[in-house]
């Protein structure tokens, strides 16, 4: 008997080719990998056209008829089979180049078809190439609709007659099969009725073959929403077995380092935000159990002090804490500025990256172990296991989306409890996005910039306006401000890339001539030493020009820049620009951002440009960028799997994934751990859902 388990292999009209390509090209290999292969549109295809009324403007025309005569004509590469087809008002020609030996042997003369195919006018008559054609066969009428749905496919499939056509034929042969025991409810009764959601098999059926407009409507929103619900009801439910089950270190204690601190080493006023964000902080510290915390915040909103003081607090309870960067040159800027913070505090703070010295590492990790060092502050270097703290009971990850989950997980092994954890991201993510990245994180939020900041200044100028860019720059060096200027570094045209670099960097010298100026110059291929040399160089001033790629992306804060020049502006996606801008607009002087771009703009990148211009606000270009780009490239490959979702759209679905959200609230507010009866429908579903996500025949 069929099940939706069955492999596709079983369906009539699928041999072992055609199963092959269809695993290989679009990961079916199952019924319920095919059944959730979903139309991407729907045609119309309950009218009829008439051979005489076409004309040039008809994108697609739709005809019935039969073919008066088949001949194949032509030479070499131009033979083909042509057919006359005729209907009550005229005739038109048939054409097909490819695979024609084969359809003049398929089609058959005198017998109703449907023709279905883009018109084009050759030699002052339309024709029809490679048209769709089926015998109009009363079940293949019955199937014409006002929602002819459309598949996706490609080359290989199409190869192999697997076009949307083909892919149709085959969920028209499923969809017999559509009942409620062959796709049974995955949704518990009060969801469903709470909700009034079409019940699940039937959303299968009319999702490919609507009876209306108002069916489509139903069936897409029960599947989106169960998609968006069960993968919140998942995440929720993740961070609730958290609460209950997970012990942490209580930090109740606010001691005397973190007291001494605020009164009397603290450089500035805090502000509301921050304020408020490590209240949430110490609340989930002093909870008894484990902290899992997001914060998010713009460039320059001063995550790094909120992660600072939470980890005295960490210290005052005699525990250690660590915190880890995505770069050397980050993790070095943390330290830099942390030690400074902290000068005159009894705290050890050391630094370990990858290219800490043998000996200084050793005597490093001793400390480490004999609880002499308190911050320990580094790159991925911190989770090797070598690395071993006497008592690790709090981790600050900063900008997080370069850390995979599974380097959170090494950091936990660390101890005893898994230590509190602060995740800190700078690059804003849609909030549907974060629901559903880190629903299983708690997050906060730092809304709030220091005061006295003046909106950053950006322009966008093209190629022709460089002249005016370079004046500017002079002007700005002369004021005794500093200026980046950043080359995008794209892997896959690296050595183009760093030709690039060099270029710009040789037109710059020319341009701003020593000694008068000094420019310093960091990209990838430089050893670490040359990189902390040269960033040095420009931290000091002795440079008023950096040259860089986006290794400066992430953190770096010299206040005395204020101008950012991005050059080729439009290779850079959204999220990277606004980080980029993020550099400037740290000291008191009004910044500047200035994005260079060829003349020549495609609309999305036009778009890109016109955001950035618009708006300083980290939140508004992160919904941008998730139109533009999707989900799936926001956030790196690493969470792919969190984001495969076959139906939901995380930049268009906004509300039925609040929706969705609360409804899977509110049942576990009910009930935290899903013990009752009602919701055992649910587990159930998360269970086996769980179980076809690690399908490991899927894998390589
Ligand atoms: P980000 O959130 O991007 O990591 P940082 O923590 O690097 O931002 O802070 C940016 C700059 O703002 C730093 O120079 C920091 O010292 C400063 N800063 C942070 N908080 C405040 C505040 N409350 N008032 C004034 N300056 C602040
Ligand atoms: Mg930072």
């Amino acid at each position: 008997m069929m099940q939706l388990d069955t492999p596709i292999a079983y369906l009539k009209g699928i041999g072992p080719q055609r199963a092959d390509v269809l695993k290989k090209e679009l990961n079916c290999f199952t019924i319920r990998d095919l059944l959730t292969h979903f139309p991407f549109r729907y045609e119309d295809r309950t009218q009829y056209h008439l051979i005489r009324q076409i004309d040039e403007a008809m994108p697609y025309v739709q005809l019935r008829g039969r073919i008066d005569s088949l001949e194949i004509v032509g030479e070499k590469n131009t033979r083909r089979l042509v057919g006359l087809f005729r209907d009550n008002s005229g005739v038109i020609e048939l054409v097909w180049f490819q695979g024609y030996k084969w359809m003049a042997e398929k089609l058959k003369i005198q017998t109703d078809y449907v023709v279905y195919g883009k018109p084009t006018l050759f030699k002052g008559r339309f024709n029809l190439a490679h048209p769709e054609i089926n015998l109009a066969t009363d079940d293949y009428l019955k199937s014409a609709s006002a929602f002819q749905p459309v598949y996706s496919s490609t080359e290989r499939l199409k190869a192999r007659s697997l076009d949307s056509e083909g892919l149709r034929k085959l969920q028209w042969q499923l969809s017999a099969f559509i009942s409620p025991s062959f796709i049974p409810e995955n949704l518990s009764v009060e969801v469903i009725d709470e909700h009034q959601l079409m019940p699940r098999y039937e959303a299968f059926k009319q999702i490919h073959f609507p009876e209306s407009a108002l069916h489509l409507q139903k069936a897409e929103r029960r599947l989106k929403f169960e998609e968006l619900f069960l993968v919140q009801l998942r995440l929720l439910r993740a961070n609730k077995v958290r609460t209950h089950s997970s012990q942490g270190y209580v930090f109740n204690r606010v001691g005397p380092l973190f007291t001494d601190f605020f009164n009397h080493h603290l450089p500035f006023q805090l502000t509301n935000a921050q304020k408020r964000v490590l209240k949430e902080i110490r609340l989930d510290m002093g909870s008894g159990r484990q902290m899992s915390r997001l914060v998010q915040g713009d460039v320059g909103s001063g995550k790094t002090m909120v992660a600072l003081m939470s980890m005295l607090l960490a210290l005052d309870n005699q525990f250690q804490a660590c915190l880890m960067a995505p770069t050397e040159i980050l993790a070095q800027q943390h330290y830099a500025t942390i030690t400074e913070q902290l000068s005159g505090l009894p705290i050890h703070v050391a630094l370990l990256t990858g290219s800490s010295k043998t000996k200084a590492r050793r005597l490093l990790l001793k400390n480490l172990v004999e609880g002499n060092i308190h911050i320990l502050i580094g790159t991925h270097a911190l989770i090797e296991e070598v690395v071993q703290f006497q008592r690790l009971g709090f981790v600050v990850i900063d900008e997080q989306h370069r850390f995979g989950v599974a380097q959170r997980a090494k950091l936990h092994a660390k101890g005893i409890y898994p230590p509190h954890t602060l995740i800190m991201t700078a690059t804003p993510i849609p909030r549907t996005l974060a629901m559903t990245l880190y629903g299983d994180l708690d997050t906060s939020v730092i809304d709030e910039l220091p005061p006295g900041r003046k909106p950053i200044k950006t322009v966008h100028y093209f190629e022709s306006g460089r002249l005016r860019v370079n004046g500017f720059i002079k002007e700005q060096i002369s004021l005794g401000r500093q200026v980046y200027v950043v080359f995008p570094l794209i892997q896959e045209s690296e050595k183009m890339d760093y030709q690039n670099l060099q270029q710009g960097y040789d037109n710059l010298v020319l341009e701003f001539p020593p000694p008068q100026y000094q420019i310093s110059i960091v990209h990838g291929k430089l050893s670490a030493a040359d990189k902390e040399l040269e960033m040095q160089r420009f931290i000091s001033g002795q440079t008023q020009l950096m040259v860089a790629t986006t290794v400066i992306e992430v953190g770096v804060n010299v206040p005395n820049a204020s101008v950012m020049v991005i050059e080729s502006a439009e290779r850079f996606g959204l999220s990277q620009l606004h980080q980029l801008r993020g550099r400037v607009g740290r000291g008191a002087d009004q910044s500047y951002c200035i994005l260079l771009t060829g003349n020549k703009l495609g609309p999305d990148s036009r778009l890109r440009m016109e955001t950035m211009v618009r708006t300083n606000d980290g939140f508004e270009i992160s919904e941008v960028d998730l139109k533009l780009r999707g989900p799936g490239d926001i956030t790196g490959t690493q969470q792919s799997g969190v984001l495969d979702l076959k139906i939901a759209n995380l930049a268009k679905d906004v509300q039925l994934l609040q929706l969705a959200r609360s409804a899977a609230q509110a049942i576990l507010e009910e009930d935290p751990l899903l013990e009752l009866e009602k919701n055992q429908t649910l587990v159930n579903t998360l269970n086996t859902n769980g179980r076809e996500k690690t399908n490991w025949s899927k894998i390589g």
